[in-house]
């Protein structure tokens, strides 16, 4: 087998032969490309390998990527290894490698297995793209935004606080309708606000790894009853039909459930805010094996093809919302999968046209994982939001 790739790289990627479109595609290519034997040695590797681990294409061939990698955590290779040989499907993830003078990269990388029509590993492809410049500049704006909002919140107590104060006054109940209107509008835009700051100090702490973790033997019926009846006040604004089918034998588990609170409330006010008015929002939550498996459904808007790759992202906002100017800031699924990658769990979605959008997660029964930090976080307001 180990000679058949190797033929077949040899016959591709003479490098004298500059007529092969194949050769020159992937000479030009800007990202790392290698092909690899079942041993992972690799047999051929485009210039942009040698460019950016700064070894020499005689150094790398023969070789393997332990040539410039090897600096994850066990459980990356592990999970790599199991999906690429035993399941023979493609991998991908974020990667921390070693230039050869001793500078760390951080890469996207994707490695798929090279098949047979027996459907035997031939061998391996692997491509990266170097994407430390991105991460540092992802890292200037989060300090920028992290310095930016923490001034955002002295301002936005005093406000809270004086509308408190306010309300409290007892000529509150004398003022006219439209007085009253004036500071319901104030006190709904003081919560987008206070939504808006949270999150983003969320965001900044789960990213920075300084958020605490302190689990605490849940019951998790219990708990997403007390998320849904927060949220009562915007269910019964839209009319929404809230259906909650929660399997009568779930185990108690382990969670921090400021940080899981988190993660329903996101994806239980997305599915009411994407929902038409009188729509549908259903939550399912049963155990499959080792873990608890969430379902929350609405039949509302659905997420058109093109920008179902990029929902997760930070700041993304899908056109669903902008075409019917839905309020949100593009963080909230960002920060429900950070959190579900704390818990060990899984996050996903399907949406259907004209249907609506199913999103599902899982949470390990084993639990959550104690971790000390010197943050925890601050929780979103629910009441009447959508
Ligand atoms: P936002 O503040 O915009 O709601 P999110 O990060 O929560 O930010 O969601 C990102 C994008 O994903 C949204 O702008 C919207 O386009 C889409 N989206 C999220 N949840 C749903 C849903 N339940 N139904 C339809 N689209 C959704």
């Amino acid at each position: 087998m180990a000679k058949e790739i190797s033929q077949i790289v040899i016959d591709i990627s003479k490098r004298t032969d500059g007529g092969n479109p194949f050769h020159r595609a992937s000479e030009s290519a800007f990202n790392h490309f290698i092909i690899t034997d079942p041993d992972a040695k690799i047999v051929y590797a485009n210039p942009a390998v040698a460019r950016i681990t700064g070894y020499s294409l005689e150094e790398i061939i023969g070789n393997r990527p332990s040539l410039w990698g090897g600096l994850m955590g066990k459980e990356f290779y592990q999970e790599m290894w199991n999906t690429i040989k035993i399941k023979k499907q493609n991998f991908s993830g974020e990667i921390t490698n070693r230039r050869k003078n001793g500078e760390e990269y951080v890469s996207k990388v994707i490695v798929s297995p090279i098949l047979d029509e027996k459907h035997k590993i031939l061998g391996y492809i692997g491509t990266e793209e170097d994407i430390t410049l991105h991460k540092e500049i992802d890292k200037l704006q989060s300090d920028f935004i992290s310095v930016a909002v923490h001034q955002l919140q002295t301002p936005l107590t005093g406000i809270n606080w004086s509308l408190e104060l306010f309300k409290g006054f007892e000529d509150f109940a004398n003022l006219s309708d439209q007085q009253k209107d004036a500071i319901e509008m104030l006190e709904k835009s003081s919560d987008h606000l206070h939504d808006l700051v949270s999150i983003l100090l969320n965001v900044g702490r789960i990213e920075s790894g300084r958020l605490t973790v302190k689990p605490e033997l849940t019951n998790i019926k219990e708990f997403v009853d007390i998320i849904s009846e927060e949220l009562q006040g915007s269910i019964k604004n839209k009319e929404i039909e809230f259906i909650k089918d929660v399997s009568d034998d779930l185990p108690e588990i382990n969670l921090d459930r400021k940080l899981v609170r988190e993660l329903i409330a996101n994806l239980l006010s997305n599915a009411i805010k994407y929902s038409h008015p009188k729509g549908k929002v259903v939550v399912k939550i049963s155990q499959e094996e080792n873990d608890i498996y969430f379902l929350i459904e609405d039949n509302g808007l659905d997420i058109t093809k093109d920008q179902q790759h990029r929902i997760f992202d930070k700041f993304f906002r899908g056109d669903n919302a902008r075409k019917e100017q839905i309020s949100g800031n593009g963080l909230g699924l960002y920060f429900a999968k950070s959190i579900v990658e704390i818990c060990g769990g899984k996050i996903w979605f399907e949406t259907v046209e004209n249907k609506g959008s199913k999103f599902f997660f899982t949470l390990p029964v084993s639990g959550m994982e104690e971790r000390k930090g010197d943050v925890s976080v601050t929780p979103m307001r629910l009441n009447g939001q959508v």
